[in-house]
């Protein structure tokens, strides 16, 4: 066993490995997997398999520079995704003591306690007033 882990590891080394695209490219093979199964076409049921080989390739990879321009272009592309994601998850946890309202004029998101019955909301961004029901 520790035969077969010096060599791996050292044949791993020059390679890219793995990064947050390639974790990326896993869930997406799972995904895949859960939305193709109850189908019982057989080229549907390879789909998953696109993703798994890019993953694979790009950890095995000996062109770093490429692997971190294309890394690059993924965080580029999915850090908006992410914020969105977790403002939705923060809005979620709050939903309880707070909500959250558009401003009508220049349409930023305000947080406002809840249970506080007809109030005047005013903008901090633009100080437009608008009325909410709370
Ligand atoms: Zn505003």
């Amino acid at each position: 066993m520790e035969h077969f882990k010096e060599r791996f590891t050292k044949w791993m080394q020059g390679r890219y490995g793995g990064d947050q695209l390639s974790l990326a490219l896993l869930i997406l093979c799972l995904i895949l997997m859960v939305f193709t199964l109850p189908f019982h076409s057989p080229l549907l049921r390879l789909l998953p398999l696109i993703p798994l080989v890019l993953c694979y390739f790009r950890i095995f990879s000996k062109n770093k520079y490429k692997r971190q321009q294309e890394l690059f272009k993924f965080i580029r592309f999915y850090t908006p995704i992410q914020k969105r994601i977790n403002l939705s998850l923060k809005h979620l946890k709050e939903r309880k003591t707070h909500r959250f309202f558009k401003c009508p004029k220049c349409k930023q998101t305000l947080r406002v306690p809840k249970g506080k019955g007809n109030i005047c909301i005013t903008c901090p961004k633009c100080h437009t007033d608008f009325r909410k029901h709370t």
